[in-house]
């Protein structure tokens, strides 16, 4: 393996400021690509060279692999960090990096397809011994096939796309009668979505809480969890605020499917960081997927552990061995994420455009993940983050009160943000007591709405 000194980082935004950051702290030099759009993006002015890869479509930039593969030959960049969306979870990029002799930061291809067809990954994590949603045992064809399972696991059912992601591709039938509309509801999105409408069928669990676990392998065996998030508070089924530890945890939970996870991860001989997602209730765990890459919320594992995951994941890249065990592991604390989107508080409508004024909140265990500046102009074709606002207290009580007074000193003008969303919601007593589950936010915007 050849020790690595420059990493191209192909990505945009907060997260390829997060990877330039570890690399720089690490003695590597950094390569930024950017599309036109992205001229005068932070990741950009930050990185030691960047390379212009297309126009602003991701389909012609961000997601242009022979164009990243030559921004690399050009700068001689020798490793690949993929950050998380655009070509993350793709294995045919992971394949032609490596095949262009560089190294990707990331597990291999095979791990990332494996677990990018979730009938597949379902299927390989329940061998490994980690308990999984009761559904379909494959794929489900036919509606004879639907109605087949249905009678097993019983109703109400979620129609969920092989291919997933961003909560795409899935549909709720909350009785037979509903079975064949969301059956193929769910195949057409998927097929527009993936270019694959495969699906398969799970139990509709109904007062849920998200609860992930964060793992890191390297190439000499060792498999390490940092314990789990609780990313509960979601919109559409994508999240708005993560925390960790879960309130709904005990510390022997916590080691219990802690170890679990570390055990199954080893047995699959997967590499680097990954995420196992789990469903939550009634203190039962059921697997719904697992990310090969870094999440976005990693921010709350890193405050309550002490680690930096970017950079143990470019260790393992490099060959190295984890700088940690199991039991040095300990966990402190307790850490908040929330994600300021370019949106309106309320209808979520996206807010692209220029930053008339910026200040960052600041002080003990307050943290800024973003690629924001005072003048910065958000192009209105990517992704509405624009930041994560992250903060550490000594009890869950403290950091939302860390959390509020930081939000109180944020300002992003000249767009609508989340911001006022996230000043009522740690409001809210069940915010505050931590008795939410995955429907909660949906349920309490509706009530808004009709006040
Ligand atoms: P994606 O890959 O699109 O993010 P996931 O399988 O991770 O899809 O699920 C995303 C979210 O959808 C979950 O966090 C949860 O809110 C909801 N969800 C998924 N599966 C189920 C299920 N079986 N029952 C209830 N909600 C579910």
């Amino acid at each position: 393996m050849p020790k690595l000194t420059k990493v191209l980082i192909a990505n945009r935004g907060e997260i390829a400021l997060r990877v330039h950051r570890a690399c720089k702290e690490m003695g590597l030099q950094t390569v930024a690509v950017h599309s036109e759009a992205d001229r005068d993006a932070m990741h950009v002015r930050l990185a030691d060279e960047s390379v212009c890869i297309g126009p602003a479509p991701v389909g012609k930039s961000y997601l242009n692999i022979p164009a990243i593969i030559s921004a690399c030959e050009i700068t001689h960049a020798d490793a690949v960090h993929p950050g998380y969306g655009f070509l993350s979870e793709n294995a045919k990029f992971a394949e032609i990096v490596e095949a262009h002799g560089m190294v990707f930061i990331g597990p291999t291809a095979d791990h990332i397809r494996l677990m990018g067809d979730k009938i597949a990954a379902k299927k390989a994590v329940m061998e490994a011994g980690i308990p999984v949603v009761p559904g379909s045992e494959g794929g489900v064809d036919t509606l004879e096939d639907a109605h087949r399972v249905a009678k097993d696991v019983g109703f109400p059912l979620l129609v969920k796309a092989a291919a997933g992601g961003g909560g795409r591709g899935m549909r709720l039938a909350k009785t037979a009668d509903d079975l064949d509309e969301a059956l193929s509801g769910a195949r057409q999105e998927a097929l527009a979505a993936f270019g694959d409408g495969s699906v398969y069928l799970e139990r509709y669990l109904t007062l849920p809480r998200h609860i992930e676990v964060q793992i890191m392998a390297d190439t000499h065996g060792n498999v390490v969890h940092l314990g789990e998030r609780d990313c509960s508070l979601q919109r559409r089924h994508q999240k708005i605020l993560e925390e960790a530890p879960s309130p709904a945890l005990t510390p022997k939970q916590r080691t219990e499917i802690g170890d679990v996870v570390a055990k199954a991860v080893a047995k699959i001989g997967y590499r680097g960081a990954g995420t196992i997602e789990f469903l939550y209730e009634n203190g039962e765990f059921f697997f719904i997927e697992m990310n090969t890459r870094l999440q976005v919320e990693h921010p709350v594992t890193e405050e309550i552990t002490d680690i930096d995951l970017v950079r143990e994941q470019i260790r393992v890249a490099a060959g190295l061995e984890l700088s940690f065990k199991q039991e040095d592991i300990v966990f402190h604390g307790h850490a908040i994420e929330c994600r300021i989107n370019a949106e309106h508080p309320r209808t979520f409508a996206p807010s692209p455009g220029t930053i008339t004024d910026f200040h960052a909140p600041g002080g003990l265990n307050v943290r800024l993940d973003s690629a924001l500046y005072a003048g910065y102009k958000i192009p209105p074709y990517y992704d509405s983050l624009i930041g994560k606002l992250i903060v550490h207290g000594k009890t869950r009580e403290g950091a939302i009160l860390r959390l509020k007074r930081a939000l109180g000193e944020m300002v992003v003008g000249g767009i609508n943000t989340t911001i006022p969303l996230f000043e009522d919601l740690l409001n809210q007593p069940d915010i505050v007591s931590g008795d939410y589950n995955i429907h909660w936010l949906e349920n309490w915007l509706k009530e808004q709405e009709e006040k």
